[in-house]
């Protein structure tokens, strides 16, 4: 697996090296391609979540799924999640759902009833800043801190799982982690369903990609998703396949002990 701590060191060594060509030799086209790789590989990183490039993230059940996935809604509790539920509730799939502590505090009875019905909640930070990415790492704790008080008072849990924003990872991200002890979760089949418009695309596309042991990345925040998700549950179950939550997929424990 690629990881920050094992390329850094080595971009490092190899510019230096480059440089000195450059100074010696006339020519600095290594130094540049050096330069170019090292920023390229930084922001894949960043935005790639399953590479594990800054911090470890679960992101599939990679061996004895048997037709389990496990389905997650991101940015929610929204008027729309009442609906996802009765879903999820008539084909009895549970699901994983990474809360908005604001979106909390707007729908707290929403939340009640995502932990009544046998679903899971976790951590989407506090406010879901646009600029999460560029955030530091105190600023991190605090955005990840608010959110679980407020689910924590909310439901009585205090969650273990945390979805970055955006699905970025960088060194704040994985500092603050650490210090709040949390795991990060990303996904392996991602709907694209806040930035495709047609229904139809949404579910061929999770379709097409579908394996035993995915974590599907959806949003709880529009009509669009709860249509796509009457065609979804229907064919997931026919084919044999059923929705757990993240921490029965993954064997891990949901929220503090
Ligand atoms: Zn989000």
């Amino acid at each position: 697996m690629l990881k920050h701590a094992i390329l850094y060191p080595s971009f490092l060594v190899a510019g230096c090296i480059a440089l000195l060509i450059g100074i010696f030799g006339g020519s600095f086209a290594w130094f540049f391609a050096i330069l170019l790789l090292a920023a390229g590989m930084t922001a894949w990183g960043a935005f790639d979540i399953r590479l594990g490039y800054f911090a470890h993230a679960f992101f599939r059940k990679k061996y004895h799924a048997e037709g389990r996935i496990a389905l997650t809604f991101d940015d929610g509790p929204s008027p729309h999640t009442a609906e996802v539920l009765r879903l999820l509730k008539a084909y009895q799939f549970k699901a994983t759902f990474f809360c908005i502590g604001k979106q909390v505090l707007a729908h707290p009875d929403m939340a009640k009833q995502i932990i009544d019905e046998g679903h899971v909640i976790g951590n989407h930070t506090y406010s879901h800043r646009q600029s999460f990415g560029f955030l530091k790492e105190k600023d991190v704790v605090t955005e990840l801190e608010r959110c679980n008080v407020i689910i924590q008072q909310s439901v009585g849990k205090k969650p273990k799982f945390f979805r970055p924003p955006f699905g970025v990872t960088n060194p704040s991200v994985a500092k603050a982690v650490q210090h709040t002890k949390q795991q990060i979760i990303g996904w392996s089949n991602r709907s694209l369903d806040t930035v495709t418009w047609e229904e139809d695309k949404i579910y061929q596309r999770v379709c097409k990609k579908l394996k035993p042991g995915d974590i599907i990345l959806f949003h709880d925040t529009s009509q669009r998703t709860v249509n796509v998700l009457k065609r979804l549950l229907p064919y997931l179950q026919k084919n044999g396949y059923i929705s757990v939550s993240v921490d029965d997929l993954l064997n891990l424990h949901a929220y503090e002990q």
